[in-house]
């Protein structure tokens, strides 16, 4: 299948060229990280230009095209150094689970605010005694009227002190049900009875947090899908999403080589460990870990454009991306950490961004799915290996 459309491709690329601020891009010596209000702005423009959306229907805000041009927008995106999304649960998750089990009038009123940047979401999904087991989780949301109360508590929720909107899984049965009686809401985030309690990272970058609900309110018409059904629809989706979602990576870490290597050269000590055999292997052998990440990708969406359903691959993906990129971020690291004092201006903005790869990427491992959880599935769904007592 030809996954090329060279005059979309040109257009993606022309409009980056001309619109993104110079200072956004971190391989740049003079990058300043853009705060909440640039993001959004830069992402409702990257909207209004085709670039968000770019498979959801026009009807709700989307541009109605295929998984090709949005592999190609995200080769694009990719290529340059720009901050991730702020609203990537917004758009990656809680948008294609709303598109697969919202009603009419929630696509209407949710999907166009997310794009448009009117309304950022996070995700509530992990509870301190349920993160690879979501099946433990103990949130619990009882009827009240024709709406519901939620009382519980989630933790590790990115973005949650920006959000307007937390897609809420909860629990409407008892836990002795495990995924059976999961419901998924979208629940507001200013509602009385929730607080946003912050978590600090190692990185230092703001954003993480922990959400507590104290009988929180949840009205009928932000109930997504049916109580029981919530939970097996959205699994279905997140399948898919985990292919498909940040499709950008491996241009990104491509972008990343790149600017490590050229700001190597720009330093006498640093170019003499670029000759060095050991680094020379480990760096090309990231090369090939990048080949592979692109290899991945392209028949993920040969097969979803063919209406096939894509399997264990999902798993394949994340658990290679997420290893390869911990490796590559460790080895980035170590070179660049040998710059001796009073290196240049580029090597040591080379260090600042690094330093932040290095410490995001140790996360990389773990959420969306841990290593060990999708090494799990490998073995049952790819190898059918019986299972353990
Ligand atoms: C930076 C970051 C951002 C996150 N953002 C969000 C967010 O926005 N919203 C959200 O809901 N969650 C978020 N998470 C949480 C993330 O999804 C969980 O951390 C992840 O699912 C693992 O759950 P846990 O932390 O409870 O660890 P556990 O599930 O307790 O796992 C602990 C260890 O045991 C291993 N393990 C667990 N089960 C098995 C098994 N069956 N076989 C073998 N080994 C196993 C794991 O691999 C891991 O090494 C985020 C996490 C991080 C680090």
């Amino acid at each position: 299948m030809n996954l090329e459309n060279e005059a979309y491709r040109r257009r993606v690329r022309d409009f980056l060229a001309t619109h993104v601020p110079e200072s956004f891009l971190a391989d740049q010596p003079d990058h300043a990280p853009p705060g909440l209000e640039a993001c959004k702005e830069w992402e409702a423009a990257m909207h209004r230009a085709g670039l968000a959306g770019i498979t959801w229907p026009e009807a709700y805000g989307g541009h109605g095209l295929t998984l090709r041009e949005h592999l190609i927008a995200n080769q694009e995106i990719g290529r340059l150094a720009l901050p991730e999304s702020v609203n990537s649960i917004g758009k990656e998750l809680a948008g294609p689970i709303i598109l697969a089990i919202g009603t009419e009038e929630q696509k209407r009123r949710y999907l166009p605010a997310i794009l448009e940047m009117r309304e950022i979401w996070c995700q509530g999904f992990s509870e301190p005694e349920a993160g690879s087991d979501l099946a433990g989780l103990r949130t619990r949301a009882v009827r009240d009227g024709n709406g519901w109360r939620i009382t519980g508590q989630k933790i590790w929720t990115s973005g949650a002190p920006r959000a307007q909107r937390c897609l809420l899984l909860a629990r409407t049965g008892s836990v002795e049900d495990r995924h059976r009686g999961l419901a998924l809401f979208a629940v507001r985030m200013d509602s009385p009875g929730l607080r946003v309690r912050a978590i600090r990272q190692m990185t230092d970058k703001p954003g993480f947090a922990e959400v507590f609900f104290d009988e929180v309110r949840v009205e009928p018409e932000d109930a997504l899908g049916a109580p029981d059904e919530g939970w097996s629809a959205a699994i279905r989706v997140l399948a898919i999403e985990r292919a498909t979602n940040r499709m950008y990576r491996a241009w990104r870490f491509e972008n990343e080589l790149r600017h490590l290597i050229s700001a190597c050269r720009q330093d006498p000590a640093l170019s003499a460990l670029l000759q060095e055999g050991s680094y020379r292997q480990r760096l090309a052998a990231t090369q090939v870990d990048i080949e592979l990440v692109k290899g991945h990708v392209e028949p993920t969406v040969e097969a979803l454009l063919d209406g096939q359903s894509i399997g264990a691959r999902g798993s394949l993906m994340k658990l290679h991306w997420s290893e390869a990129h911990q490796r590559f971020a460790a080895l980035a690291w170590e070179i660049l950490s040998q710059a001796p004092p009073g290196a240049s201006a580029a090597v040591r903005a080379a260090q600042r961004r690094f330093q932040d790869i290095y410490l995001a990427a140790r996360a990389e491992t773990i959420y969306a799915g841990a290593t060990e959880v999708q090494l799990d599935i490998i073995a049952d769904r790819v190898l059918q290996l019986p299972r353990g007592k």
